[in-house]
Protein backbone atom coordinates (compact mmCIF):
# COMPACT_ATOMS: atom_id res chain seq x y z
CA UNK A 1 0.00 0.00 0.00
CA UNK A 2 1.37 3.21 -0.64
CA UNK A 3 -0.32 6.59 0.98
CA UNK A 4 0.60 10.30 0.50
CA UNK A 5 0.22 12.51 3.36
CA UNK A 6 -0.92 16.15 1.87
CA UNK A 7 -1.65 19.10 4.43
CA UNK A 8 0.22 22.10 6.01
CA UNK A 9 2.76 22.16 8.22
CA UNK A 10 1.89 21.50 11.70
CA UNK A 11 -1.34 19.35 10.83
CA UNK A 12 -0.65 16.39 12.22
CA UNK A 13 0.89 14.80 9.23
CA UNK A 14 4.50 12.94 11.43
CA UNK A 15 2.18 11.92 13.99
CA UNK A 16 -0.13 10.24 11.84
CA UNK A 17 2.42 8.46 9.48
CA UNK A 18 3.66 7.27 12.64
CA UNK A 19 0.42 5.30 13.96
CA UNK A 20 0.20 3.89 10.24
CA UNK A 21 3.71 2.79 10.47
CA UNK A 22 2.89 0.97 13.37
CA UNK A 23 -0.57 -0.36 12.62
CA UNK A 24 0.87 -1.22 8.57
CA UNK A 25 4.57 -2.33 9.01
CA UNK A 26 5.15 0.41 6.11
CA UNK A 27 8.09 2.41 6.29
CA UNK A 28 7.58 6.38 6.33
CA UNK A 29 9.46 8.49 3.92
CA UNK A 30 9.73 12.08 5.57
CA UNK A 31 11.81 14.48 3.30
CA UNK A 32 11.66 16.79 6.27
CA UNK A 33 13.11 13.84 8.49
CA UNK A 34 15.98 12.96 5.84
CA UNK A 35 16.72 16.57 5.10
CA UNK A 36 16.98 17.58 9.08
CA UNK A 37 19.33 14.49 9.59
CA UNK A 38 21.49 15.56 6.84
CA UNK A 39 21.75 19.04 8.23
CA UNK A 40 22.97 17.48 11.79
CA UNK A 41 25.20 14.86 10.20
CA UNK A 42 26.96 18.10 8.33
CA UNK A 43 26.82 16.26 4.83
CA UNK A 44 27.28 18.27 1.99
CA UNK A 45 23.69 17.81 1.26
CA UNK A 46 22.70 19.40 4.77
CA UNK A 47 24.49 22.40 3.68
CA UNK A 48 22.89 22.82 0.50
CA UNK A 49 19.85 22.64 2.57
CA UNK A 50 20.03 24.56 5.51
CA UNK A 51 19.53 28.04 4.86
CA UNK A 52 16.37 27.05 2.16
CA UNK A 53 14.68 25.67 5.22
CA UNK A 54 15.12 27.74 7.88
CA UNK A 55 12.99 30.42 6.08
CA UNK A 56 10.60 28.50 5.16
CA UNK A 57 11.09 27.93 1.28
CA UNK A 58 11.06 24.61 -0.74
CA UNK A 59 14.31 23.05 -1.37
CA UNK A 60 14.94 22.63 -5.02
CA UNK A 61 12.93 19.95 -6.54
CA UNK A 62 15.84 17.88 -8.47
CA UNK A 63 17.47 17.25 -5.01
CA UNK A 64 14.31 16.35 -3.68
CA UNK A 65 13.54 13.87 -6.62
CA UNK A 66 17.05 12.03 -5.97
CA UNK A 67 16.50 11.67 -2.23
CA UNK A 68 13.04 10.09 -3.19
CA UNK A 69 14.37 7.72 -5.92
CA UNK A 70 16.98 6.34 -4.02
CA UNK A 71 14.76 6.01 -0.63
CA UNK A 72 12.21 4.42 -2.72
CA UNK A 73 14.61 2.07 -4.23
CA UNK A 74 15.61 0.26 -0.80
CA UNK A 75 14.44 -3.40 0.27
CA UNK A 76 11.51 -2.18 2.69
CA UNK A 77 9.87 -0.31 0.47
CA UNK A 78 8.67 -3.19 -1.62
CA UNK A 79 5.01 -3.44 0.03
CA UNK A 80 4.70 0.03 -0.25
CA UNK A 81 5.24 3.39 2.50
CA UNK A 82 3.42 6.49 3.53
CA UNK A 83 5.09 9.60 1.84
CA UNK A 84 5.21 12.46 4.24
CA UNK A 85 5.78 15.80 3.41
CA UNK A 86 6.27 14.70 -0.53
CA UNK A 87 5.26 15.77 -3.14
CA UNK A 88 5.18 19.49 -2.22
CA UNK A 89 4.32 20.57 -5.71
CA UNK A 90 2.88 19.75 -8.88
CA UNK A 91 6.47 19.06 -10.82
CA UNK A 92 7.10 16.33 -7.76
CA UNK A 93 3.70 15.05 -7.88
CA UNK A 94 4.21 14.47 -11.59
CA UNK A 95 7.29 13.45 -11.28
CA UNK A 96 6.34 10.90 -8.34
CA UNK A 97 3.56 9.40 -11.22
CA UNK A 98 6.05 8.84 -13.81
CA UNK A 99 8.24 7.17 -11.29
CA UNK A 100 5.27 4.71 -10.48
CA UNK A 101 4.16 4.42 -13.75
CA UNK A 102 7.42 3.31 -15.21
CA UNK A 103 7.25 0.08 -12.86
CA UNK A 104 3.55 -0.10 -12.98
CA UNK A 105 3.04 1.07 -9.46
CA UNK A 106 0.00 3.16 -8.29
CA UNK A 107 -0.96 5.31 -5.26
CA UNK A 108 -3.28 3.97 -3.43
CA UNK A 109 -4.40 6.86 -0.86
CA UNK A 110 -3.79 10.35 -0.59
CA UNK A 111 -5.09 11.93 2.83
CA UNK A 112 -5.53 15.61 2.81
CA UNK A 113 -5.49 17.09 6.30
CA UNK A 114 -8.48 19.80 6.29
CA UNK A 115 -7.48 22.48 9.30
CA UNK A 116 -7.51 26.33 10.35
CA UNK A 117 -4.15 28.17 9.57
CA UNK A 118 -5.16 30.12 13.00
CA UNK A 119 -4.84 26.29 14.38
CA UNK A 120 -1.66 25.38 12.61
CA UNK A 121 -0.33 28.88 13.91
CA UNK A 122 -1.19 27.63 17.62
CA UNK A 123 0.48 24.33 16.96
CA UNK A 124 3.22 25.03 15.20
CA UNK A 125 5.00 28.10 17.68
CA UNK A 126 4.26 25.61 20.66
CA UNK A 127 5.71 22.28 19.15
CA UNK A 128 8.97 20.89 20.73
CA UNK A 129 10.84 18.40 19.11
CA UNK A 130 13.23 15.83 21.18
CA UNK A 131 16.90 15.98 19.92
CA UNK A 132 17.11 12.50 20.97
CA UNK A 133 14.41 10.39 19.50
CA UNK A 134 12.25 13.03 17.38
CA UNK A 135 9.07 12.61 19.78
CA UNK A 136 7.22 15.98 19.22
CA UNK A 137 5.41 17.60 22.24
CA UNK A 138 2.79 20.67 22.09
CA UNK A 139 3.33 22.94 25.30
CA UNK A 140 -0.77 23.54 25.10
CA UNK A 141 -2.06 20.10 24.31
CA UNK A 142 0.55 17.67 25.24
CA UNK A 143 3.33 19.22 27.45
CA UNK A 144 5.84 17.05 28.90
CA UNK A 145 6.36 16.98 32.30
CA UNK A 146 9.57 19.06 32.39
CA UNK A 147 9.51 21.63 29.39
CA UNK A 148 13.11 21.29 28.02
CA UNK A 149 13.35 17.19 28.63
CA UNK A 150 11.52 14.04 26.80
CA UNK A 151 9.76 12.34 28.75
CA UNK A 152 10.49 8.82 27.35
CA UNK A 153 14.28 9.17 26.43
CA UNK A 154 15.10 12.27 28.53
CA UNK A 155 16.59 13.96 25.56
CA UNK A 156 16.54 17.40 25.08
CA UNK A 157 13.93 19.11 23.66
CA UNK A 158 13.83 22.08 21.20
CA UNK A 159 11.75 24.51 19.27
CA UNK A 160 12.70 24.14 15.15
CA UNK A 161 14.34 27.43 13.43
CA UNK A 162 11.51 27.06 11.42
CA UNK A 163 8.53 26.67 13.97
CA UNK A 164 9.94 30.23 14.82
CA UNK A 165 6.80 32.62 14.12
CA UNK A 166 8.32 34.95 11.31
CA UNK A 167 8.96 31.37 9.04
CA UNK A 168 5.72 29.87 10.02
CA UNK A 169 4.07 32.75 8.30
CA UNK A 170 6.29 32.26 4.99
CA UNK A 171 5.89 28.22 5.25
CA UNK A 172 2.04 28.66 5.10
CA UNK A 173 2.26 30.86 1.95
CA UNK A 174 4.73 28.90 0.16
CA UNK A 175 2.28 25.87 1.20
CA UNK A 176 -1.06 27.83 -0.47
CA UNK A 177 1.14 28.70 -3.43
CA UNK A 178 2.94 25.42 -3.87
CA UNK A 179 1.47 22.36 -2.03
CA UNK A 180 -2.68 23.71 -1.99
CA UNK A 181 -2.87 22.85 -5.71
CA UNK A 182 -2.31 19.29 -5.27
CA UNK A 183 -5.48 19.03 -3.52
CA UNK A 184 -7.24 19.25 -7.35
CA UNK A 185 -4.42 16.95 -8.74
CA UNK A 186 -5.54 14.33 -6.31
CA UNK A 187 -9.05 14.91 -6.47
CA UNK A 188 -9.12 14.86 -10.48
CA UNK A 189 -7.48 11.17 -10.05
CA UNK A 190 -9.96 9.82 -7.91
CA UNK A 191 -7.47 9.49 -4.81
CA UNK A 192 -8.00 11.60 -2.56
CA UNK A 193 -9.94 11.23 1.33
CA UNK A 194 -10.04 14.66 3.17
CA UNK A 195 -9.62 14.08 6.51
CA UNK A 196 -10.63 16.66 10.02
CA UNK A 197 -7.48 17.23 11.23
CA UNK A 198 -8.59 19.69 13.66
CA UNK A 199 -10.00 16.59 15.51
CA UNK A 200 -7.87 15.12 18.25
CA UNK A 201 -5.16 12.71 18.15
CA UNK A 202 -7.04 9.45 18.38
CA UNK A 203 -10.00 10.25 16.60
CA UNK A 204 -8.80 11.98 13.83
CA UNK A 205 -6.71 8.64 13.52
CA UNK A 206 -10.12 6.62 14.03
CA UNK A 207 -11.69 8.51 10.97
CA UNK A 208 -8.40 7.73 8.52
CA UNK A 209 -8.17 3.82 9.49
CA UNK A 210 -11.52 3.48 8.47
CA UNK A 211 -11.12 4.64 5.19
CA UNK A 212 -7.87 2.52 4.96
CA UNK A 213 -9.61 -1.07 6.27
CA UNK A 214 -12.57 0.52 4.12
P1 LIG B 1 8.52 19.32 6.90
O1 LIG B 1 9.25 18.63 8.00
O2 LIG B 1 7.82 18.39 5.96
O3 LIG B 1 7.65 20.45 7.41
O4 LIG B 1 9.67 20.01 6.00
C1 LIG B 1 10.54 20.98 6.52
C2 LIG B 1 11.21 21.73 5.40
O5 LIG B 1 11.96 20.82 4.59
C3 LIG B 1 10.29 22.43 4.42
O6 LIG B 1 9.88 23.70 4.88
C4 LIG B 1 11.17 22.52 3.18
O7 LIG B 1 12.16 23.54 3.31
C5 LIG B 1 11.90 21.19 3.22
N1 LIG B 1 11.16 20.14 2.50
C6 LIG B 1 10.61 19.00 3.02
N2 LIG B 1 10.03 18.25 2.08
C7 LIG B 1 10.20 18.93 0.92
C8 LIG B 1 9.80 18.68 -0.42
N3 LIG B 1 9.10 17.58 -0.77
N4 LIG B 1 10.15 19.60 -1.37
C9 LIG B 1 10.86 20.70 -1.06
N5 LIG B 1 11.26 21.01 0.20
C10 LIG B 1 10.93 20.12 1.18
Amino acid sequence: MKIILLGPPGSGKGTVAKKIHQDYNLPIISTGVILRNAISNGSELGKKVEKIMNVGDLVPDDLILEIIKERMMQDDCLGGYILDGFPRNTRQAVALEKMLEETSQNIDYVFYFKIDFDEIVKRLSNRRVCRQCGLNYNLITNSPKNKNKCDTCGGELFQREDDKESTIKNRLNVYNEQTFPLKVFYENRKLLKIVDASLNEKDFYELLRAVLKS
